[in-house]
This record gives C-alpha cells, sequence and structure tokens, in this order.
C-alpha cells in the first residue's frame, strides 16, 4: 500500500466521495423514454404544471433553470419539451443506487433523493485507490439505476469532495487529494462551499473574508465565539479539513427538508410557488426514499 496525500493515484488516509446524480429527475425519464434522450426537457408537476422543478443538460444549455415559467422555457429553447414529474418512480431509482452503493461501503451518508457522500477511508485495501473506487461508484450508479450517469468528486472530507463533485458535470469525476485541499479551495469563494450561508458570508465579507484563502487571517477562536462550534466547522471547511464524518444513521433522521436559494428579491407568487413546489417533490421524494430504507433494512 502506498500512502500519499497530495497524489490523485495512490491510497490516502481519509477518503470521502460525494456522488451527485446528473439531473436526475430527467435522466430517470430519459432512461424511461428513450425517445427523449439527447432532447431538451424540463419536468413539470402533471402536465397542466406551468413552471420547470428541474430540467435536462439540453435544456439547461438554452438558459432553462428551476423556476421559470413553461412558457418562457418554450421561447428560450428550440424543440423545448414538457414532461409531467413521477415522484415514485424517481424514489424508487433512488432506493436502488442507495442500496448498491451501500454494499461498496456501509459508511454511507444519503444526502438526499439524488447525492449520498462514502467514506472509503476502510476499504482501500479491498477495493483499491480512491481513483479507481470512484469509477466503481459511478459503474454502481449506472449498472443500479439502468442508465443514470453521475458526477463523483474525491477529497479527504466530506465539503472539498463535495465541491469536487460540482467541477465536472454531467458525467464528471474529479479527484483533490487531501493535502491538495487547502490551495485547491485557496481562491473560491466561501459562499460556494456547501452549507455556508449568505448570513455567514456577510460576517466574512465584513472582515474581509472573502475566499477560503482569506479565511487564514480570521481567527479560528474569533468565529468560533461568535458562532460556536459550527462557525469553527466552517474555518475548517474553508481550509479542506471539515472534519464532519459521513452520518450513516440515516434510520432515524429528526426532520427531512430541502432548501434552495432564491433569485435575490423574488416578489413574482408563481415564481415563489415553483420553488416551493420543487422543494416539495425533494421532501416528498426523500420521505419515500426513507420510507423505503427503512424497508428494506427491516
Ligand atoms: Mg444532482
Amino acid at each position: 500500500m502506498h500512502y500519499d496525500d497530495n497524489r490523485p493515484d495512490t491510497y490516502w488516509s481519509r477518503a470521502i466521495i460525494l456522488v451527485d446524480m446528473n439531473a436526475f429527475f430527467c435522466s430517470v425519464e430519459q432512461m424511461d423514454h428513450p425517445e427523449l434522450q439527447g432532447r431538451s426537457i424540463g419536468i413539470t408537476n402533471g402536465s397542466q404544471g406551468t413552471c420547470i422543478i428541474t430540467s435536462s443538460y439540453e435544456a439547461r444549455a438554452y438558459g432553462v433553470r428551476t423556476g421559470i415559467r413553461l412558457k418562457e422555457a418554450q421561447r428560450l429553447c428550440p424543440g423545448f419539451l414538457q414532461v409531467p414529474s413521477h415522484p415514485e418512480r424517481y424514489a424508487q431509482i433512488s432506493s436502488r443506487i442507495m442500496k448498491a452503493l451501500s454494499r461498496i461501503t456501509p459508511d454511507m451518508e444519503i444526502f438526499s433523493v439524488d447525492e449520498a457522500f462514502l467514506d472509503v477511508t476502510h476499504c482501500q485495501r479491498l477495493l483499491g485507490t480512491p481513483q479507481q473506487i470512484a469509477r466503481l461508484v459511478k459503474q454502481t450508479v449506472l449498472e443500479a439505476s439502468g442508465g443514470v450517469l453521475c458526477s463523483v468528486g474525491a477529497s479527504g472530507d466530506k465539503t472539498t469532495a463535495k465541491y469536487a463533485a460540482k467541477l465536472q458535470k454531467p458525467n464528471g469525476l474529479t479527484l483533490i487529494p487531501p493535502g491538495r485541499a487547502r490551495e485547491t479551495l485557496a481562491k473560491v469563494p466561501v459562499t460556494e462551499l456547501c452549507g455556508i450561508a449568505r448570513g455567514i458570508g456577510r460576517y466574512l465579507a465584513e472582515r474581509g473574508v472573502y475566499t477560503c484563502g482569506d479565511m487564514r487571517r480570521l481567527p479560528i477562536g474569533e468565529i468560533g465565539r461568535r458562532f460556536g462550534n459550527p462557525g469553527r466547522r466552517i474555518w475548517l471547511m474553508t481550509q479542506g479539513l471539515d472534519p464532519d464524518p459521513a452520518h450513516t444513521d440515516v434510520a432515524a433522521p429528526k426532520s427531512i427538508g430541502h432548501g434552495k436559494v432564491m433569485p435575490p428579491n423574488t416578489k413574482n407568487r408563481s415564481v415563489i410557488e415553483v420553488f416551493l413546489l420543487h422543494m416539495t417533490e425533494k421532501v416528498a421524494a426523500r420521505l419515500r426514499l426513507h420510507h423505503s430504507l427503512i424497508a428494506m433494512e427491516g
């Protein structure tokens, strides 16, 4: 075993993988309806829905975004196709994927209906380097789902792994060796990291902290005094040292929710409604997923 936290093709002292299914709802529709493959599609709530819940990469290329009106999507995107949502089908595919991933490692945290963290630190001897395990994860998702692609990020902590997964979409595989996490994040705005809200972003900006690299000028004790342990975690997250473990106890969540950032000063009622609808679909799919996971364990 050769351990080197500075290289992408070696074993690492800690290895976390984040897997994120690409345009998940649309990928399921395109898989179930081959005639939709390669087409610009957007999901609406039933066939009467007037707002876009989520769209395929082909449609995103034309500027179709979550929350816009169906009419606007049709105007932006030639050949745009409206597809009614099938939330139970999305939950079914999701639970098949999660079940298959949990056979790679039980140290897995289901983060949302289409995302999971895998702590593969302790299965490197069995399955290979994080790079090899990341390829196995992609193959597992493809086979378990029947055709859904995913983007995978790997690093030594959850925050950097999640950042890595965002860098190449769709169908990406991005490795940030743990020893390179701090320098890789240095130029990244703090608010781009998952879990750093705008409120804390403003607090940091008032202290001259815009990028993760700027954070080194702010003593960890100062943010700790203001925000407690979550503040200290944020400081560590920006340095590629997120201490948060993969939470495997999915069987008993205290709450199930979903968050989404709305465009600033949104006052349009129908836009607000579609954001609510999108979040409702996500929460409902998560509830169904959770239910089927309990059934799976039982
Ligand atoms: Mg996704």
